[in-house]
């Protein structure tokens, strides 16, 4: 046998040991999915991320913005359970233009300040915080580490495949050029082929979760449209083709949330006659 299939055997081994050893959880859709790392340790991960974006960022100061997003993303935190209703959450509002908002595990949220002037009312904000909670609670961040991991094995076997020996440092027939060309395709093909749809199925995901937290505590989802109609008219927010960007478009994202609003118009209409009315004001 050669020493290039035995690598590859070899790589194909790590792989199948990765799957096999991997961790099985389910998200809130009841979406089985594999998660080989520990929630605890990447929830020390967020909470030392926190610190150091609190360290070093402007955080806004204003007490009316800071208790009007709180008031938002308490009223969504509240409708959680069990293992999620337990984290301890974190809110940071950065005081940058950007239209953004992300979360870290163990749940921690950093709101950009620029959304707020995309997200023009409670509701709105709330399709924004309820989306990121989801991807909390759904473990996404476990879950693209995994398949992040898993498609490193995956990526190295076709390098290996198409480069043979070139891109083997220590190999007669080495060739560096070829070796960087190689590989750049095959992390381009790994990034466009496997990461990105992915990565949109889990925002597609962290959409339908989120809606349905929105509309529980009590925020109109009809309203998480709107805040999609206001981001794709914003000129803040850039155009990435679909293809190319983690998100899914504007466009695919209001025609889904549609589809979903008769199950979260019933929660909502049940949240408000269990009084459940936020009144979150900026
Ligand atoms: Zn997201």
């Amino acid at each position: 046998m050669n020493s290039l299939s035995k690598t590859i055997k070899c790589m194909i081994a790590l792989t199948l040991f990765a799957v096999l050893t991997a961790g099985c959880s389910s998200t809130p859709t009841g979406r089985k999915q594999l998660t080989l790392k520990s929630d605890a340790e990447l929830a020390q991960e967020g909470t030392r991320q926190m610190a150091a974006i609190r360290a070093t960022s402007a955080l806004v100061q204003d007490r009316a913005t800071i208790d009007y997003v709180a008031c938002v993303a308490d009223a969504i935190v509240g409708t959680l359970d069990g293992e999620a209703a337990a984290l301890y959450w974190e809110l940071a509002i950065v005081n940058q233009p950007d239209v953004n908002a992300f979360v870290m595990p163990g749940g921690k949220i950093v709101v950009k300040s620029g959304i707020l002037s995309v997200a023009e009312n409670q509701h709105q904000l709330a399709a924004v915080l309820g989306h990121e909670v989801a991807h909390v609670t759904a473990h996404h961040a476990n879950e693209r580490a995994t398949r992040g991991e898993l498609a490193g094995y995956g990526i190295d076997v076709l390098s290996i495949i198409l480069a043979g020996d070139s891109n083997n440092r220590y190999s007669r027939n080495y060739d560096p050029n070829r070796a960087r060309g190689i590989s750049g395709a095959t992390n381009t093909f790994g990034a466009l082929g496997l990461l990105n749809p992915f990565s949109r199925m889990q925002e597609t995901e962290a959409d339908d979760i989120g809606l349905i937290y929105m509309a529980k505590a009590g925020f109109d989802p009809r309203e998480s449209v709107s805040l999609w109609q206001n981001m794709n008219s914003s000129e803040k927010t850039a155009k990435v083709p679909e293809f190319l960007s983690t998100h899914p478009s504007g466009e695919t994202r209001i025609d889904a949330m549609v589809d979903r609003l008769p199950e979260a118009l019933a929660l909502y209409n049940q949240a408000k006659a269990e009084g459940r009315e936020p009144n979150c004001k900026p």
